[in-house]
């Protein structure tokens, strides 16, 4: 078992493209981490880095305590699922998921009884004398786990292994990966590009952007108190209100509304803020709040997304319980939940003040 520790690590490409960008990072020994962000932010290549695939240009990788910067991938005790799976065409499930032991010269008998091992757990007991082309996309992705578990590594780094899975697979595969992680304990570092697979698997999210880290919290600090608007803009399946607004009078003028800003921030009249709500943090009152016309109601199952035209103009978003669905074309008040209005700098995206994150 092994924690990973990155330390000022850079990873530049030859055309000179610095994907990874002097990032530091701890992963407890047996954490699911996921690594959270945009295409293009650097997330296959810090993997890459980790497992040794790419050389990392400055700064260093340690594994379990060594350094293992200059330690080739095969010596790291690293296992990589990629995010097309990579199997090999022409061997069958078993030599797929025994490879590994292969590579290190294991006799026949161990490399099937870890081929036997691995795949009863995966439901792949059936399917060990197929090839790759004759499995579906979510029995591939369970060998290509077999394999990476067969490997018996101490960190497992899973690049988007759910992305070629259609919606319902995805729920369960995840489901399944999160059990198996639990129970085998492995350090695990987890790709996605997805803000809810990441909210739902991970004890803790790394949200990446340019080669850098925007913000490390766990799900929950992550979605209740985005660090700066990228972040708040990034996470939540309904996407956050961010609303432009201005100081006055010891309050925050915003979509035609005076709200009370979060509790102890003193901000001088003038300043240009914008105003962060979730959607779900909008309750309908007949008290003061944001008020607006209502112009689509979108129902989500549960419950209802409704927009409302406010003064700006801005749209708001709030989700109602389906029952509460205000008519289309009628005028209705909006008020957030104490404590769950952020405020963040016009100027310079971050989050101002402290805000509430629930344990
Ligand atoms: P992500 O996995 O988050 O989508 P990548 O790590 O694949 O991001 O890419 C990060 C950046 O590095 C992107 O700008 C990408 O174009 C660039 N990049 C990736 N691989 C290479 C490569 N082999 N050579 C040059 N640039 C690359
Ligand atoms: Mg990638």
């Amino acid at each position: 078992m092994a924690g990973i520790d990155l330390t000022g690590l850079s990873t530049v490409y030859p055309n000179g493209v610095r994907a990874v960008d002097d990032l530091s990072l701890t992963v407890a020994d047996g954490e699911f981490f996921a690594l959270l962000g945009p295409s293009g932010c650097g997330k296959t290549t810090l993997l890459r880095t980790i497992a040794g695939l790419e050389q990392a240009s400055s700064g260093s990788v340690g594994i379990g305590g060594a350094d293992v910067t200059r330690v080739e991938p095969g010596r790291r005790r690293v296992a990589m699922v990629f995010q097309d799976y990579a199997l090999f065409p022409h061997m069958t499930v078993a030599q797929n998921i025994a490879y590994p032991l292969r590579v290190r010269r294991a006799s026949r008998q161990e490399q099937q009884e870890a081929a036997t091992r691995t795949s009863a757990g995966l439901g792949l007991a059936s399917l060990l004398d197929r090839r790759p082309a004759q499995l579906s996309g979510g029995q591939q992705q369970r060998v290509a786990l077999a394999r990476a578990i067969a490997m018996e590594a101490d960190v497992l780094l899973l690049d988007e292994p759910l992305s070629n899975l259609d919606a319902r697979l995805r729920l369960e595969a995840r489901t399944f990966l999160k059990r198996l992680q639990r129970e085998l304990g492995l350090t695990t570092v987890f790709v996605t590009h997805d803000q809810a697979e990441a909210l739902a698997l991970a004890d803790r999210i790394a949200v990446m952007s340019e080669g850098r880290i925007r913000q490390l919290g766990s799900p929950k600090e992550v979605f209740q108190r985005p660090v700066d608007t990228f972040v708040a803009n990034f996470i939540g399946s309904t996407p956050m209100n961010l609303l432009p607004g201005e100081v006055s009078g010891g309050l925050v003028e915003v979509a035609g509304a005076r709200l009370k800003p979060p509790a102890g921030l003193d901000l001088p009249d003038g300043t240009p803020v914008t105003a962060g709500i979730r959607p779900e943090y909008l309750h309908l009152t007949s008290g003061d709040g944001i008020t607006g016309t209502v112009s689509i109601v979108e129902n989500l199952g549960v419950t209802s997304l409704v927009t409302l035209e406010c003064p700006g103009p801005v749209l708001v978003g709030l989700t109602v319980a389906e029952q509460d669905e205000p008519a289309i074309g009628t005028t209705v008040t909006a008020t957030p939940e104490p404590g769950r209005l952020l405020l963040y700098d016009g100027e310079t995206t971050q989050l101002l003040g402290e805000a509430k994150v629930d344990t």
